[in-house]
């Protein structure tokens, strides 16, 4: 079997009314996703997307005409380029797609096939009022989730913690909060400090006071020692970060150090299927959880699912939702029908071979930029 053709569509969704996202300076105006397709010469494409393979151009010869089941020659070709500027990792998620649809399973079942559903966590993206975003966590019990994830702006904490307050005593002890600081990485041009180290140290205890499941990229990737802090002052609150660590050298010297409670690199933005299926791994032998990022669009979400699902992860799975500002339909406005959650508040791995991606052909046409 052989790669013919490497083809990306790039969409753009306009976003009328904007998202005001937590982490980013810059209201968005709209939503861009990538699509990967790998084209074979036995007929099998592969869908995948996530990180915005822009410079893939240059790179694309080195998998076109090799067969797209040899995967960890492809992860290795991925990094080196990677070295270079890009982050390809979208690529390796059509690639198992095709690996999927050839073998005539999910990707999941490849990857372990430990469970075949995740409890949800609604995953909030805007700064809202506390009675606004006790209402928002009110849709979402409705919906089904048992877990919502709360943003705290480094700027704003008394709002911040005001509103994860009010959510804990509107929902009670038995709803799930996570809160994400968003302090270990920028968009770009956002060169504003991080709180200082006493601060944070602050703000994790009051959230651990409220019940909080886990506090999210509370300091800068670089301050290992303050994450080890965090977790030895407060030993009723985890310890989460490593969406965006790009590195697995990384990684591991986090859990070489026990820097965090729960690993969450995002298999299409930072090291790719394989790469996070041993991280893990080994994160579950040392019994540390592993629950990736899935905030792309829904190819994206649905990529870090079957690695989930596969190696068993969680206890929850973070899905991108934020009614109004952030919904499925806009999340997943190339797919024919969004990602949901069932009544109980998870999300199944699609039963169809590969990641069980649908794409909506007329909308690729329509929001087609490039
Ligand atoms: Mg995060």
């Amino acid at each position: 079997m052989k790669i013919v053709d490497i083809s990306l569509d790039r969409l753009r969704l306009e976003l009328d009314p904007p998202l005001h996202a937590a982490w980013d300076p810059v209201p968005r105006g709209h939503f861009d996703a990538t699509i990967v397709r790998v084209h074979t010469d036995e007929g099998v494409t592969g869908i995948g997307s996530g990180d915005t393979m822009d410079g893939f151009d240059a790179v694309r010869h080195l998998f076109v005409g090799q067969d797209p089941l040899d995967i960890v020659r492809h992860v290795r070709a991925i990094e080196t380029a990677n070295f270079h500027g890009g982050r390809f990792w979208p690529l390796e998620a059509a690639l198992w797609d095709v690996v999927g649809k050839v073998a005539e399973l999910p990707v999941a079942t490849l990857f372990g096939g430990a469970s075949r559903s995740l409890p949800a966590y609604a995953s909030t993206a805007e700064l809202k009022s506390p009675q606004e975003r006790v209402e928002v966590a009110w849709q979402v019990r409705e919906a089904g989730f048992r877990a919502m994830k709360i943003r705290i702006d480094r700027d704003r904490t008394e709002d911040g913690v005001a509103a994860v307050a009010a959510v804990r005593d509107a929902l009670g002890p038995e709803f799930a909060i996570m809160v994400d600081l968003n302090q270990s990485w920028r968009m770009a041009g956002d060169t504003a400090d991080a709180t200082d180290l006493v601060a944070t140290r602050r703000l994790v205890r009051r959230l651990s006071e409220l019940d909080v499941f886990w506090v999210e990229e509370p300091l800068p990737y670089a301050d290992s020692a303050g994450f080890r802090r965090l977790r030895a002052d407060n030993p009723g609150v985890r310890i989460a970060a490593g969406e965006m660590q790009h590195s697995m050298t990384e990684l591991l010297s986090c859990l070489d150090d026990d820097v965090l409670d729960v690993y969450q690199p995002d298999v299409v933005l930072a090291v790719g299927m394989h790469r996070a299926r041993t991280l893990a791994e080994l994160a579950q032998h040392k019994h540390r959880a592993f629950t990736p990022h899935s905030w792309t669009n829904g190819i994206g979400l649905l990529a870090n699912l079957h690695v989930a699902a596969g190696v068993g992860g969680g206890p929850f799975f973070e899905y991108p939702f934020d009614p109004p500002g952030w919904t499925p339909e806009r999340r997943d406005f190339m797919l024919a029908d969004p990602v949901r959650v069932n009544a109980a508040g998870e999300i199944e791995v699609p039963a169809r071979p590969g990641l069980g991606v649908e794409l909506d052909e007329d909308a690729v046409r329509r929001f087609r930029v490039g």
